[in-house]
């Protein structure tokens, strides 16, 4: 999200002239581009600007903007305690940037301006795109779910979806640029309603885009989660069979404190649909351990989900209190040492799923997307699978961008290795 979002910040600035350095002392103005998701991700963002702050010192004409969700969540603070940011804008606001900046090399004030929309898409402005294989491209913003844990609704915003009409056009505009993969980005993009086209129907327009080698769109909820959905998938040659299914958490308790909408009987039902209906799928999942008031009992039915789903990966994570958020008033938070002893442990069952499903696919030829050299060296490339999994193999013939049948030899953690077929 915050990529999609960097991006559209930098092509709105370069249609006005403006350019990038790779150099941040050359700069005149710096910009972060920020997310609030997690306490985590703010300290990160506290401690660059700290680092903004001594370029100043050296050279004061230069600007700087805070932008994205801790500039929504966090614009009292930042006024009061970091006088050095000059512009804070919300992620909303993005399309006024070439305006402030012109205003702001004039008047020298302050500008902030977090208002929230309940209609910007960014409909007619393109994201300028590094080269590359997969291009990010946003099909709504905002959300309407209101988890209790979740600042999203608060920093973004009401859900909103953009027209079909603009995202094909923007997907062929990355097709023709030289992109071969498209993932389709929202917190919740299964909700995409615009007219009457769903988010089903809006995959299948987008699978027909000639060029398009790949889809993936990330991230769905599972209540929106349909059998329809799943048989487009399993039936098109081009979107990929890989679906990241955030289960939060095992217990029917913690999943009802937490607003997920979802028990734990749904969730299950329908990971065996996901792999009853999607041959070779790979899913990947979101959970945090030590909700309040999350017991022993509710966590290790967080464990016994994993088990039965197995899933192929997930992203892991510490509860963290944010603002406006309906948990931040629960009782019973959990201790910070008991959250670490929770989470340790749910790794550790993780990395044992994912050789599990990793090597289920030892001997299986499949195909994989030549992305990248491989770090471990250049005889080797790096490419993903169908179903989102990073394969090394011997380059041989292949060429960046071109699929081909790779046969899987090893798995090692969550890299797997592999030999092109008929070689
Ligand atoms: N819209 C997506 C998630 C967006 S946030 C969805 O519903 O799946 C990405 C992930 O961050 C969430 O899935 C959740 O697992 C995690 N997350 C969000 N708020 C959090 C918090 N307060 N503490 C810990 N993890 C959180
Ligand atoms: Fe946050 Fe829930 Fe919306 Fe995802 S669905 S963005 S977790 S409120």
């Amino acid at each position: 999200m915050n990529v999609a979002d960097s991006e559209l910040i930098d092509g709105i600035l370069q249609h006005e002239g403006y350019k990038q350095t790779q150099n941040i002392d050359e700069a005149n103005a710096i910009f972060i581009n920020t997310c609030s998701v997690r306490d985590h991700a703010e300290a990160k963002v506290h401690s660059r600007l700290g680092n903004f702050n001594r370029i100043k010192k050296n050279k004061p004409e230069v600007i700087i903007g805070m932008l994205g969700c801790m500039a929504q969540n966090l614009k009292e603070e930042i006024l009061e305690n970091k006088p050095y940011v000059d512009i804070v804008l919300g992620p909303d606001s993005y399309r006024k940037l070439p305006a402030i900046l012109k205003n702001r090399l004039k008047e020298q004030k302050h500008i902030v301006d977090t208002k929230l929309s309940r209609f910007e898409v960014y409909d007619g402005l393109f994201p300028s795109r590094k080269e590359g294989i997969n291009a990010w491209v946003s099909i709504m913003r905002g959300c309407d779910k209101f988890c209790t844990f979740c600042i999203v609704p608060f920093t973004r915003g009401r859900e909103r979806s953009r027209s079909p009409k603009s995202i094909i056009q923007e997907v062929e505009q990355a097709v023709n640029n030289g992109f071969v993969e498209v993932t389709l980005l929202g917190q919740n993009v299964n909700s995409y309603k615009y007219d009457n086209i769903d988010f089903t129907d809006l995959l299948k327009k987008v699978s027909a885009i000639p060029g398009l080698l790949r889809l993936r769109y990330t991230s769905p909820h599972p209540n929106d989660v349909n059998e329809k959905l799943l048989e487009v998938m399993a039936e098109s040659e081009n979107i990929c069979n890989s679906i990241h299914f955030p289960l939060q958490a095992g217990s029917d308790r913690t999943l009802k404190r937490m607003n997920r909408r979802y028990t734990k009987k749904h969730f299950l039902k329908y990971a065996k649909k996901i792999h009853d209906i999607i041959p070779g799928v790979g899913i990947s999942t979101d959970i945090i351990v030590g909700f309040p008031g999350e017991t022993e009992k509710d966590f290790q039915e967080t464990l016994e989900v994993m088990d039965i789903v197995k899933f192929d990966s997930a992203y892991t994570f510490k509860y963290s209190s944010r603002p406006y958020t309906k948990a931040i008033e629960y009782d019973n938070h959990i201790d910070e040492d008991v959250k670490k002893d929770r989470l340790d442990r749910l790794i550790k069952l993780q990395k044992k799923h994912s050789l599990f499903r990793n090597r289920a696919m030892i001997n299986q030829v499949v195909d994989v997307l030549v992305e990248k050299v491989s770090k471990k060296s250049d005889e080797y490339w790096s490419g993903r699978t169908d179903s989102n999994k990073w394969v090394v193999f011997q380059k041989s013939t292949a060429n960046i961008k071109d699929i081909i049948p790779v046969r899987i030899t090893a798995a090692h953690g969550v890299t797997l290795k592999g030999q092109i077929e008929g070689k």
